[in-house]
């Protein structure tokens, strides 16, 4: 029987190496134990290195006398399943990344070494042999001893010790006491559901634009189908998501929703977790390793209804996947942007189609490559026009800021419009993307300006802190007291940024409470939290912020929101600008008039002929949308082509370049006439922490097209030997190209 299974495993090893390699099954190994999925150890370049079998095979195209056995089977049972396997090894062929690299960035950061994850569960205590049969009557004495007796008696696995302590209070004692009398023993507990299972609340009543759409998603439950789900800011589309998870669990499967950052919106997790009836977990970059894993455990082993996670959790196992869910889908922060640089947003329509379930991508201002997807007929659209519960959308108008003297970023209008909405009890917004207190500091005797020495870049001033600070490289300085040129005092800043936004409105508006949201502000843990929870409690009048704010957020009592400086997009040197730019403005403007009180959006501009905002204004993203969708069509940029950009670095210029220019030469035999190359140039920041940078565009009209010539090239760009200290990437349908 033994000689017909396959003799040769296929292993991804964790290495950046881009194929597979094979190995022999070791002799002392029952071949039925061996399948995809389990993690081995495996002699490799002289040493041993983790790796996973993803196939077995009859045959190897490597000569047999080198094929070397592997050492050892880590797993007891596999790791991943057949289809969560495929998804990887397909994401890492897609970008172009090595298998093995892929393979280990998409599981917990443990299973890279040689360990096995802890067993399930979480230290606790039982009772022993002993304990169970002891006269409890025996600790008439000692109530403590006999209260932690009485809570383990009625749980035979145990009790984690934060259970223990949570209803017994603090019982060390107790415990170490029944220890010496052997009553109890050390166990691996069952985990504390990290969300109790409570009564699921329920929720409005849905309206007539949202039944169609859950029924319509509904009606799809079993198959693969993408949806959009496009719902103005405010229509209700998470009560959608509700009903939909709701429908998954009771044809008893799993839902896994990405949203682009968990701790922006806390109010998210908290809908769900009192809606959802089951267990779920979330899953994202701010969880310490040992809750990530139990989180990761809780969804491969099916015990979780409902994963919600940031991009990487596209990659967790999940047994009976049955619908994916990705809000905003529009939001930048989908793409990974080094390493393995994935579209999660992507994946998981890639995912859906694998496990033949429906995915729907929600949001307010879908991206072009969406709208674009839908316009195709490969995307279902469903709408909801209207926002739920009878807010009216709010008005958007735009203001004329040319000669106009600013206070504090802010026009006499502006000044005004707050004033008034400030007297009658009401929230003002102010946006402005830029944090720190200003981004230019300059010598008024000698024009000295606060460069950053290592990329070409300002240094931002942080009055707070009173330093100077690069926010490109990191870099940070004291604030100087005079210039480092010339000596002397008067140093100024220029430009506007939160922090002397803030400064300023409270000389504007004396007593008024404020608020400022960005990544400074809210940078210890639980601040984000409580200033948000503040801010919707109708607590503070006056809110400022970066787009920080502009995610998600539910401020009923908001009825003004200010868009300080909206020229920056307008003119971005990334052809992305103008979408990013209108995304931005419906997002921040979607947080006035959420309730009963009707809101205004007051965007301030040096250009208001900017055919853009006009669209925008008066026929909203949509309209937009289609105008910029056909700029792309009539440029050949995409959705309507596709691309992908290598990028190098080095000390200096030229070595930078130099490698991109080898990497086209070896290109040029290869070049299909549908494939072009443009570069290589300069990356638009050229010099960023102290290397300069240099970028190779590649784009093609259609994806298989690129795929191909992208397989052969970056084989050859392999066997090129770089200078020394050239470090080189390759980003497949690049977002940011700067
Ligand atoms: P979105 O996710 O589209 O921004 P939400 O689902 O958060 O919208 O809904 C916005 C607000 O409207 C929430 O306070 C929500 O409770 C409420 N809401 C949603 N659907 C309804 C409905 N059918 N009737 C009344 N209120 C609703
Ligand atoms: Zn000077
Ligand atoms: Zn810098």
């Amino acid at each position: 029987m033994s000689q017909e299974r396959p003799a040769i495993l296929r292993v991804a090893v964790a290495a950046p190496l881009p194929r597979l390699f094979d190995y022999l099954r070791p002799a002392d190994c029952d071949p039925a134990r061996l399948c995809p999925g389990l993690r081995v150890r495996v002699p490799f370049g002289g040493r041993c290195r983790v790796g996973m079998i993803v196939a077995l095979a009859a045959h190897s195209d490597q000569p047999p006398e080198r094929l070397k056995p592997i050492a050892a089977v880590l797993d007891p049972q596999p790791l991943l399943g057949p289809s969560d396997l495929e998804l990887i090894l397909w994401t890492a062929a897609y970008y172009q990344y090595p298998p093995g690299d892929a393979l280990f960035t998409a599981l917990p950061a443990r299973l890279r070494r040689p360990e096995a994850l802890p067993e399930p569960g979480e230290p606790g205590w039982r009772l022993t042999a002993a304990g169970r049969v002891a006269d409890p009557s025996g600790l008439a004495r000692a109530p403590r001893q006999a209260q932690v007796a009485a809570l383990l008696a009625d749980q035979r696995e145990g009790r984690s010790a934060a259970e223990i302590r949570r209803r017994a209070g603090d019982c060390a004692h107790a415990l170490s006491a029944l220890e010496r009398r052997g009553w109890i023993e050390r166990c691996r507990a069952p985990a504390s559901p990290s969300l109790p299972a409570i009564q699921a609340a329920s929720g409005p009543t849905l309206n007539a634009d949202q039944t169609q759409a859950v029924a319509e998603v509904r009606a799809a439950l079993g198959g693969f189908r993408t949806f959009l789900l496009e719902g103005v800011t405010g229509s209700g589309k998470t009560e959608v998501y509700l009903h939909l998870i709701q429908a998954a669990i009771e044809s008893g499967r799993q839902t896994l929703m990405l949203v682009p950052e968990i701790g922006l919106t806390p109010q998210l997790a908290r809908r769900l977790v009192e809606r959802i009836p089951g267990p779920m977990v979330t899953l994202h970059s701010g969880l310490a390793a040992g809750e990530r894993e139990r989180a990761w455990r809780q969804a491969a082993d099916g015990g979780a209804v409902l994963v919600l996670g940031t991009r990487s959790a596209v990659f967790v196992p999940l047994p009976r996947l049955g619908l994916i869910l990705v809000d905003e889908e529009h939001d930048a922060s989908f793409k990974q942007q080094d390493g393995l640089r994935y579209s999660a947003r992507d994946l998981a329509v890639r995912r859906a189609q694998q496990a033949g379930c429906p995915v729907v991508l929600g949001s307010a201002t879908p991206s072009l490559e969406t709208l674009y997807n839908t316009r195709a007929g490969r995307y279902a659209r469903l709408a909801l026009p209207e926002r739920a519960g009878g807010a009216r959308p709010p008005e958007i108008a735009l203001l004329d800021v040319r000669a106009q003297p600013l206070r504090a970023g802010l026009s006499p209008v502006l000044v005004r419009l707050t004033e008034e909405q400030l007297a009658a009890g009401n929230q003002v917004l102010l946006f402005l993307n830029r944090r720190g207190f200003a981004p230019v500091l300059t010598c008024h005797a000698c024009g000295w300006v606060g460069d950053c020495p290592k990329c070409d870049a300002r240094l931002t001033l942080h009055l707070a802190e009173r330093r100077l600070w690069c926010h490109h490289c990191g870099l940070t300085r004291p604030l100087p007291a005079v210039c480092p040129d010339c000596g002397d005092g008067d140093l100024r800043t220029l430009g506007l940024g939160t922090e002397r936004l803030e400064t300023e409105l409270q000389g504007l508006f004396p007593g008024t409470p404020l608020a400022r949201v960005d990544r400074d502000s809210t940078r210890r843990k639980g601040s984000l939290e409580r200033i948000l929870a503040a801010a919707r409690r109708g607590e503070v009048p006056l809110l400022v912020g970066t787009q920080m704010l502009a995610k998600g957020h539910h401020f009923p009592g908001v009825t003004l929101v200010g868009l300080l400086d909206v020229d920056q997009g307008l003119y971005g040197a990334d052809f992305r600008s103008a979408e990013r730019m209108a995304q931005l403005v419906v997002q921040v403007a979607g947080r006035a008039g959420r309730a009963e009180r009707p809101g205004r959006v007051i965007l301030q501009t040096r250009h208001p002929d900017h055919p853009l905002l006009h669209t925008l204004r008066r026929s909203g993203y949509r309209a937009f949308a289609e105008a910029a969708l056909a700029e792309r069509e009539a440029a050949g940029l995409p959705p309507f082509a596709y691309q992908a950009l290598m990028r190098a670095e080095a000390r200096d210029p030229e070595t930078a370049t130099g490698f991109l220019r080898s990497a086209l030469d070896l290109a040029g035999a290869l070049l299909a006439t549908e494939v072009q190359l443009f570069g290589p140039v300069p990356a638009p920041m050229e010099r960023r922490a102290g290397r300069y940078r240099a970028q190779l565009l590649v784009q093609a009209s259609h994806r298989p097209m690129l795929q191909r010539f992208l397989g052969v090239w970056l084989e050859a760009v392999r066997g090129l030997r770089p200078a020394p200290g050239v470090r080189w990437s390759l980003d497949v349908d690049p977002l940011d190209l700067m």
